[in-house]
């Protein structure tokens, strides 16, 4: 292993010198009658009565359960108002604006961009090969003294395939700065999570979210799990409520429902084969690329008119005709069994139109 890794060296000066804020509910989070220190309305809320106080900042109670979900203890999960909150949070910890840059391998998740983008920090990217799989020579190249981050996407949107696991190693073996593989679609595949490789890669955050297979995208919560050193950094950038109230309570009672989202997975799991051989057999498909994800990428003739004919039938697909390395290509997104059947039918009347 050729990675030396210093937290100390990596994270800006400005947050290791930062003072994070206290809350009202970090200086005293014990058990009290009378809570007049946090400017709350005493008198109740116009909703259920306790939503008129402040919810846990550090979210104990989910990260208790979440933990002995996925085993790992709680001080190596943060918890972000969505991943979208997360990948924010790891610009704006690590990555000097104006100075630093990360490395990104397109076609990939669209927000890695945008948020380097919003924080003034340079893009590089190594493109994904022919078969959506890291190119580590063309990587390497890319990386010197300023590259703070690398994202990794595995399963990869809007490709759908896991990235090599021995590749993915090799990164984290040789890289000082971070690497982040964003997790948001491990459910789905046959890959197994880094989230038990932690130990041994001081350098690894891996991003999860219950946005996908929990289908609570409506909820906003995201997850980072990583080193405590890093987890300690994160939240002392984050806003100290960043998970709010209804969240965490929906959230705790989500948690208790592993087996049902199981079904849920091995559902769209099955629908996606099958909904991958119904595209196999359409006349002007050139392939079904193989997914780990709960959506198929489907290269096809007139993908753009495609698009747009199944609009005027309410049926939105994502399209990424235009996206390199995906021209021709449409994102379809495993609907019910209803949703699918509807698609399925359009896409017969756009051959018998
Ligand atoms: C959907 C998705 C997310 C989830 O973002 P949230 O903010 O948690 O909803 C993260 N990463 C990728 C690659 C995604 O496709």
């Amino acid at each position: 292993m050729k990675m030396s890794f210093n937290l100390e060296q990596i994270t800006r000066e400005n947050i290791k010198k930062l003072t994070p804020y206290s809350s009202a509910r970090d200086e005293f989070s014990g058990e009290a009658k009378v809570f007049l220190d946090a400017n709350e309305n005493s008198l109740g809320s116009p909703l259920t009565k306790w939503y008129n106080r402040y919810p846990d900042p550090h979210q104990r109670a989910i990260k208790e359960k979440l933990g002995r979900i996925k085993g790992i203890a709680p001080e190596h999960i943060f918890l972000g108002n969505g991943s979208d909150e997360c990948i924010d949070l790891l610009f704006r910890s690590f990555c000097e604006p104006g100075k630093d840059n990360v490395v990104i391998c397109p076609p990939t998740y669209g927000m890695y961009e945008v948020s380097a983008n919003i924080n003034d920090i340079a893009i590089r990217k190594a493109p994904l090969l022919e078969d959506f799989q890291l190119n580590l020579v063309h990587l390497e190249t890319l990386v010197d003294a300023n590259t703070k981050l690398i994202w990794l996407c595995s399963p990869n949107n809007p490709t759908g395939n896991a990235l090599n696991r021995a590749d993915i190693e090799m990164v984290l073996n040789n890289f000082n700065g971070i690497v982040v593989i964003d997790e948001a679609y491990i459910n789905f595949s046959k890959q197994k999570t880094f989230i038990q490789e932690l130990v041994d890669y001081p350098n690894l955050v891996v991003l999860q979210t219950l946005s996908k297979a929990w289908g609570l995208a409506g909820l906003r919560l995201g997850m980072a799990f990583a080193s405590a050193g890093i987890i300690g950094i994160l939240d002392k950038v984050k806003p100290p409520y960043n998970i709010n109230q209804a969240t965490q309570e929906l959230v705790l009672k989500a948690l208790e429902e592993v087996g049902q989202v199981n079904d849920m997975i091995r559902i769209l799991v099955d629908m996606r084969e099958a909904m991958a051989e119904v595209f196999r057999s359409m006349p002007t498909v050139e392939k079904v690329y193989p997914s780990d994800a709960n959506f198929l990428l489907v290269k096809i003739k007139e993908a753009r008119n495609i698009y747009e004919f199944l609009l005027t039938k309410g049926i939105v697909l994502r399209d990424r005709s235009n996206v390199t390395l995906c021209e021709d290509c449409l994102r379809v997104t495993i609907g019910t069994e209803k949703e699918n059947t509807l698609l399925v039918e359009a896409m017969h009347e756009w051959y018998a139109r």
